[in-house]
């Protein structure tokens, strides 16, 4: 335990570090009220009180040192605050809403993104995944300050990363180096990337750090004199020129150089961009000319100009580079910009997502279009800080990134469910999924899927993919892969039907199928002009061609009857075998083994125009044309089916429909209605009376045939003296 001199020591490192931090806000920001970061800080000591950092000293050093690393970046109050409380969720027992109601919405919101970053472990993914999961992150911010404070985040802690044992450093430092150094890239902060850069390598591979170091220290001095002559000469020769210019010179950074060597295979000495100046000049016209006088000097090393003024690199980095080499022979790189494009290559916000090398794709050209725009808007703000503060930003808004139980990242078009990310998995894991659970609970298939979600999908033997899924699925993989099941299954079932109706057909007129031979059959086929004998089975099983004229064809003694009475009897057949025995024989078109069955709500009867809706799960629903539930059920048009009554006069059916007559209460009433209705042929299953004032009302189901028989005998009920009206309830 730190004796009581040892903490008021410590606390008084930490308000001088404090006051410092308000003392280079106040420098950017002289106009800011910065109550806020002053309530921040009160808060953020107490919420970390007693905790203290792997190194032994209170924690409050950790956020203390990010928020100063934030005023570095010249960031505005709230990121400041953010940045003071960014540990205060993960850590300790405070809570959003806490942040929210003692420092509003905005603070609480980038604390909250801070937070849910913090929680993915980025480290223990593949390595090859990197890219997606710089991406996921993106993704799971909309405001850029999030990855500010993140990045101020990680480099304090690289800074620190002594402390921890072995293992976490090359977790941390691998995690720095994949994921965090490429994303300060993308944001064209160059002096942060290049700071996690060397930290990330020297925790990760201490031995070639070790080697590169040495070899760098071996030529420090050496080179630090060589350039100060050069930028000496440099200068006298601008002057001449009537140019004035800033200069910079440094060594290559050593984790740059350790790339170099391993990608091209060369030594320290022969890297030519090892001590490099910089010229920083007023214009873009001085930038050329001063290009020009440096290789009037020194020799030009052939290949080595990039002008990246005229083409900016994808991070919006411009320059002109050009490596020379003295009379002594010692290379040396040149970088030519203004002072506006230094510091966007230093700093800038200004980012690019994608770095690719094969053609850009439409939805890069956005991105590009828009950030540029980003930056156009940046140069009109005078303060860049009100630029950061109003900038929301969506940048993979087509894309959500998810992770198996096992870490692999799996990225999905947005809104897509549980049932795109198993077949993105695995086919099989599609077809048999029944269930899945997002971050260890339970969810249904239907279920939208964000990013950084772990997904864990539950499969059983044997099950099937759902039609119902197409409205679901947002991925074409999925799509594709259930379209494709399902047409092979319905084929497979149609196929079955075929060749039991035959069969059945083949028995009715006593001819023994092992007297047909398969050419009889494939030639039958192409009469119709099918090719496999197998498509022929389909068509009947679909109800496409008659069993009893396929029977003729393939044994000619057989009497054929007149094909179109035929068709229908044998469709029925079909409609009903299709449907389990359910004898209202509704077919549904070009789906001939679909789940059939009249909605509750409307009860449609035989002849009423009628619309199907696929359910889930349960086939499909026949409404009537005139249901309410129609308009409301038709918002997903995919999910709408023809259907049509199927001819079966032979079988008369029978539906129940419940009317309700309005009549006088008079003597004599209920027997006329009843005779009408006894009139028709019609039985009755119920009947109920209510009477007042004189008036009466009648609820009556009834057995209806069809459209034509319902219409018949509402006009009788409708002719009895003193019926008022009569209306059919959809709903019995
Ligand atoms: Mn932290």
């Amino acid at each position: 335990m730190a004796n009581i001199r040892e903490q008021i020591a410590t606390t008084a490192l930490h308000v001088t570090r404090f006051r410092e931090l308000l003392k280079r806000m106040r420098e950017y920001r002289p106009q800011d009220d910065l109550e806020i970061v002053r309530k921040a800080y009160e808060f953020s000591q107490k919420c970390h009180s007693g905790q203290t950092r792997a190194s032994g000293e209170p924690y409050l050093a950790h956020p203390l040192e990010v928020a100063l690393v934030l005023a570095e970046m010249k960031m505005d109050p709230v990121s400041i605050a953010a940045g003071l409380l960014h540990d205060c969720v993960e850590d300790t027992s405070t809570t959003i809403v806490d942040i929210r109601k003692e420092f509003g919405e905005q603070v609480a919101h980038i604390v909250e993104g801070v937070t849910k970053i913090s929680q993915i472990d980025f480290a223990s993914r593949e390595e090859q995944q990197a890219e997606n999961l710089r991406k996921m992150m993106l993704a799971m911010v909309d405001d850029i300050r999030v990855v500010l404070i993140k990045l101020a985040d990680r480099l304090h802690n690289m800074r620190t990363l002594e402390h921890l044992n072995p293992e976490r450093q090359n977790k941390i430092a691998k995690e720095t180096l994949e994921i965090y150094a490429p994303i300060a890239h993308r944001l064209g902060m160059g002096k942060i990337r290049g700071e996690l850069e060397d930290l990330g390598f020297r925790y990760l591979d201490p031995d070639t750090y070790r080697q590169v170091q040495e070899a760098v220290s071996a030529r420090r001095k050496q080179g630090e004199a060589f350039l100060a002559r050069v930028q000496q000469f440099l200068r006298d020769k601008l002057k001449e020129a009537g140019i004035t210019a800033r200069m910079e010179s440094r060594i290559k950074r050593l984790y740059s150089i350790h790339k170099k060597l391993v990608k091209q295979r060369i030594t320290v000495d022969q890297v030519y961009d090892l001590y490099a100046m910089r010229v920083i000049t007023h214009s873009v016209q001085d930038c050329y000319a001063v290009l020009g006088i440096v290789h009037n000097l020194w020799r030009p090393v052939p290949g080595r100009i990039k002008d990246f003024i005229a083409m900016p690199r994808p991070n919006f980095y411009q320059s002109l580079h050009t490596s020379v080499i003295t009379e002594d022979g010692t290379p040396f790189e040149i970088q030519i910009r203004t002072e506006e494009m230094h510091k966007i290559a230093e700093e800038g916000i200004a980012a690019h997502w994608k770095y690719k090398d094969g053609p850009v794709s439409a939805q890069d050209e956005q991105r590009l279009a828009w950030l540029r725009q980003v930056v156009e808007w940046q140069r009109d703000v005078s303060d860049p800080n009100e630029f950061l503060s109003t900038l929301k930003v969506d940048l993979y808004p087509e894309e959500v990134y998810t992770f198996t139980p096992r870490g692999k990242v799996v990225v999905l078009p947005r809104e897509s469910t549980p049932i795109d990310f198993a077949y993105t998995v695995h086919t099989d894991v599609g077809h048999t999924c029944v269930g899945a659970k997002v971050n260890g609970r339970m969810v249904p298939l239907r279920h939208k899927l964000h990013s950084g979600d772990i997904v864990e999908i539950i499969t059983q033997p044997g099950h099937k993919p759902s039609r119902d899924w197409l409205s679901v699925v947002k991925s074409t993989r999925a799509r594709n892969k259930i379209k494709h099941w399902l047409n092979i299954h319905q084929r497979e079932r149609a196929i079955e039907i075929g060749r039991k109706l035959i069969e059945k057909e083949a028995r009715k007129y006593h001819v023994s199928l092992k007297d047909i031979k398969e050419e009889d059959v494939q030639r039958v086929a192409s009469d119709y002009g099918l090719g496999r004998s197998e498509d022929l089975m389909a068509g009947i099983g679909y109800g496409k061609y008659s069993a009893r004229q396929v029977i003729g064809r393939l044994a000619p003694g057989v009497n054929e009857p007149a094909a179109s009475e035929e068709r229908d009897g044998t469709f029925t057949s079909v409609v009903r075998r299709v449907f389990g025995g359910d004898n209202n024989a509704i077919r549904v078109k070009g789906h001939g083994d679909l789940l059939v069955y009249r909605a509750r709500c409307c009860n449609p009867i035989r002849g009423e125009s009628i619309v199907g809706y696929v359910t889930r799960g349960k086939g499909v629903a026949v409404h009537a044309v005139t249901c309410p539930n129609v308009v409301n059920l038709m918002y997903e048009p995919e999910r709408r089916i023809e259907v049509e009554w199927a001819r079966d006069e032979d079988t008369p059916s029978s539906y129940p429909v419940k009317l309700t007559v309005f009549c006088d209460d008079r003597f004599g009433m209920l027997k006329q209605i009843t005779g009408v209705i006894g009139d028709s042929k019609s039985n009755i299953r119920n009947i109920e009376a209510k009477t007042g004032n004189g008036q009466a009302s009648v609820d009556v189901v009834l057995e209806i045939n069809d459209l034509k028989h319902l219409e018949l005998l509402l006009g009788g009920i409708k002719k009895i003296p003193g019926v008022h009206d009569v209306q059919r309830l959809q709903k019995i």
